[in-house]
């Protein structure tokens, strides 16, 4: 009957509810364990200067080893981590772990010039992240040119507010602020003029259909031009083939990342490329 349809889906709602919600739940369980755990770990994406073909970077990736259920990519529970707060210590134990590995590198002889580090927005606003970050260099004796800062324009910073002295004093320490995934946020070009920033990157949804989307060429043309008017240089993400590499190099972009020239890799992986010499997809095409 129509009333036992009717239950059924109600059934079928709720169980798709809960098993959400339990979902959830699970997620946050886990995270809690994680970080004690030692499940969590980094891998690096190397990024070349198109002109050169020179390794310019590394971009530091969270990767969670979750026990028994195997890798867990950030978009499965950076979200979460915002949620709980858990993204505080564990943004922490990431700015922790990129100043050991940069030890190790440089024990090694092989450092990447630059780490790139994301940062939540969360963390942004926190008072004290400027001097959990000058401490963490001052221990590990990280100097401000070996690293770079990623943040996504999802707020508008008004100058007083706690992230705007944060990434103030950033700045003043020397280190490089890019804006990720430009394009994608809300606030854009509002937070370009208050703060001497390094780099745009380029969102992969705009490199990826960028030679069949006339408007993903205008948007990543107009980026570029944006950005150099700026002082400010290009990285691309999220480069995937030779055509969109050479549409990049051709436009004046000035960085590429993505699995044409590199995947996350561990910093192992990162100090055999810096040994060597420049990927073929960039050799090919440099006169
Ligand atoms: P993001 O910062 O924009 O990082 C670039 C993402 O694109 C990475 O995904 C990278 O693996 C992926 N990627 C790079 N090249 C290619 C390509 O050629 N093809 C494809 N299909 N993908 C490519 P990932 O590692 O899954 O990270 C997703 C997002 O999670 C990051 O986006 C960043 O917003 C966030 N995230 C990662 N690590 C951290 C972290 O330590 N802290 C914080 N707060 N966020 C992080
Ligand atoms: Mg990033
Ligand atoms: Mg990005
Ligand atoms: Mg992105």
């Amino acid at each position: 009957s129509a009333k036992d349809g009717g239950r059924d889906q109600y059934r079928f709602f709720t169980e798709k509810l809960n098993l959400s919600a339990y979902s959830c739940f699970d997620t946050e369980q886990g995270l809690h364990k994680a970080l004690a755990n030692s499940e969590f770990y980094l891998v690096y994406q190397p990024q070349y200067e198109l002109a050169t073909g020179e390794l310019v970077g590394v971009e530091a990736l969270l990767r969670w080893n979750r026990s028994g259920q195997g890798l867990i990519r950030p978009a499965k529970f950076i979200p979460m981590a915002e949620m709980t707060g858990l993204i505080i210590p564990l943004g922490t134990w990431v700015r922790e772990t990129v100043c050991k590995q940069i030890v190790a590198w440089r024990e090694e002889g092989t450092v990447p010039p630059r780490v790139a580090i994301n940062l939540s927005s969360r963390e942004l606003v926190r008072p004290g992240l400027n001097a959990s970050v000058a401490s963490q260099m001052a221990t590990y004796r990280i100097p401000a040119e070996c690293l770079e800062f990623e943040i996504t324009e999802s707020v508008i910073i008004e100058r007083g507010d706690v992230a705007y002295q944060n990434l103030f004093s950033l700045t003043e320490m020397g280190i490089e602020l890019a804006i990720d995934d430009f394009g994608t946020g809300h606030s854009s070009l509002v937070n370009l003029k208050r703060f001497p920033l390094a780099g745009l990157k380029i969102d992969r949804s705009f490199v990826r259909d960028l030679l069949v989307d006339a408007n993903d060429e205008a948007i990543v043309r107009a980026t570029i031009a944006l950005a150099r008017s700026f002082g400010m240089k290009t990285v691309a993400e999220g480069v995937e083939n030779h055509q969109q590499l050479e549409f990049l190099r051709k436009a004046g972009c000035d960085v590429v990342q993505g699995h044409v020239c590199g995947k996350p890799m561990s910093p192992k992986g990162i100090s055999r490329l810096l040994a060597a010499s420049a990927p073929d997809a960039l050799a090919d095409g440099h006169q």
